[in-house]
């Protein structure tokens, strides 16, 4: 069944001039050319889409030879970004799933049936089945303005369903991280997910464990960071994802009812942020969801006879150690989280002689909000964020001026390519 919906009439506006450029230079070639996924998705719902990615029947080899300023990225699956004006443009190859390759060459699976490698190029039939979901396989030509829909994606968006394409099972086997895909949009978009879609995320959730934690932690930014982290942490929980994306330290408490409304108002107090354009870091969130399991570890430490700062600096090692086993959470975000972390029992001093060191700290602010989120949800009394607060109003010029750099995302380095452990 080829769909092509010539109703649905785009405005070449509604594209970035980087799109319409690639897919134009790509047909000048000789090329096939299309604007693919959650940009058309997103076209149909009415919203703007935050990137483009074009989908062409070139090779890497034989796109990177169209543009001046393209460059061949990944191993387990190669795109090719470029660069037009300030815009990155991601092309990628037509593709077909593994179990249509004959010669089983390109394409590796490994015991579990998890794709390592996502080379052999196809049509664009064939790439339409091996995407993830029927609402992110649209195709649309910004020339002829034609959108071909093969697997019924206009359907789905028209009733707000997520739908894996193919048998659920066998595409979570092959890529775990498609549960976690099928969740995030469900929260974003506020769909419902089709019934074996969701069914299959029940029994498939283990597999997570084969991702490589540094893959994982990427994932875990889109899914945290991007204004609807608190109903993706429900759906993560609903469908018992959530310790096998974070480690058993975002669910261990002494207090689950109390732990919980932390962990929920911490992601809907970054949620409202990311609403209102005020800047987010990973560190403060991951150390409010860790902070029940880091709380509990440093009491039984100081139950040993430690005392509560000590006792807190090696709950923190030890929380961050078992939380890496999953995320490859990056120095300067762990280091952070710890320092928040460290702060809580030094405020709780209300040392008159400190408060000047403590103000100037950089993570005082992330510090204080943290013990806000503890007072509001602990039924503990405030006398300790008044004192801090009183402070800050007394001192406002020293508030994280200890902060040498402005933002953590400002300074993200790639990081340096790691062997997937399982590989
Ligand atoms: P967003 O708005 O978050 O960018 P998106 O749908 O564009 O949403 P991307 O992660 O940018 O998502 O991926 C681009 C496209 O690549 C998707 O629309 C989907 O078709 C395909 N894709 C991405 N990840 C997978 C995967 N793990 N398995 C199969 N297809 C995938
Ligand atoms: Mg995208």
């Amino acid at each position: 069944m080829t769909e092509t919906l010539e109703k649905t009439r785009f405005a070449s506006e509604d594209f970035s001039p980087g799109a319409l450029q690639v897919v134009e230079r790509l047909q000048t070639h000789g090329y096939e050319a299309y604007v693919v996924g959650g940009a058309i998705r997103d076209l149909l719902l009415g919203n703007r889409p935050k990137d483009f990615d074009v989908a062409t029947d070139a090779t890497p080899e034989q796109i990177k030879q169209c543009f001046r300023n393209a460059r061949i990225i990944g191993r387990r699956f190669q795109i090719v970004h470029v660069r037009a004006g300030r815009e990155i443009i991601e092309v990628t190859t037509f593709r077909r799933g593994h179990e249509a390759n004959p010669s089983g060459q390109a394409a590796q699976a490994s015991q579990s049936g998890r794709l390592l490698r996502d080379n052999v190029y196809g049509t664009l039939k064939e790439d339409a089945k091996r995407r993830d979901l029927t609402i992110n396989s649209l195709y649309y030509d910004t020339s002829t303005h034609q959108l071909i829909d093969h697997l019924g994606g206009c359907a789905d968006v028209a009733e707000r369903i997520i739908r894996i394409i193919g048998d659920p099972a066998d595409r979570y086997r092959e890529d775990p991280v498609r549960m976690l895909r099928v969740l995030r949009f469900g929260a974003r978009l506020q769909f419902e997910l089709a019934a074996d879609t969701a069914a299959a995320i029940a029994t498939h959730g283990h597999l997570l464990r084969d991702i490589p934690p540094a893959r994982l932690f990427d994932e875990w930014l889109k899914l945290f960071m991007n204004g609807y982290s608190a109903p993706t942490f429900s759906l993560l929980q609903q469908f018992g994802l959530i310790t096998h994306l974070m480690g058993e330290g975002v669910t261990d408490a002494l207090d689950r009812q109390h732990a919980n409304s932390l962990r929920m108002l911490a992601l809907s107090n970054t949620d409202q942020r990311v609403a209102d354009e005020r800047p987010v870091t990973p560190a403060f969130l991951l150390a409010a969801l860790y902070w029940p399991a880091t709380e509990q570890t440093a009491r039984q430490i100081s139950d040993r006879g430690e005392s509560p700062i000590p006792a807190m600096h090696a709950a923190g090692q030890q929380i961050v150690a078992a939380a890496c086993q999953y995320l490859a959470i990056p120095k300067r975000f762990s280091l952070a989280m710890r320092d928040i972390w460290d702060l809580q029992p030094r405020l709780e001093r209300m040392q008159p002689k400190k408060v000047k060191d403590l103000l100037a700290h950089r993570w005082f602010r992330a510090a204080f909000d943290l013990r806000l989120l503890r007072e509001e949800t602990h039924d503990l009394d405030n006398q300790c964020s008044q004192f801090w607060a009183a402070a800050q109003k007394q001192h406002p010029e020293l508030v994280g001026s200890a902060r040498q750099r402005r933002d953590d995302s400002a300074r993200r380095r790639p990081r340096p390519r790691r062997r997937p452990r399982n590989a």
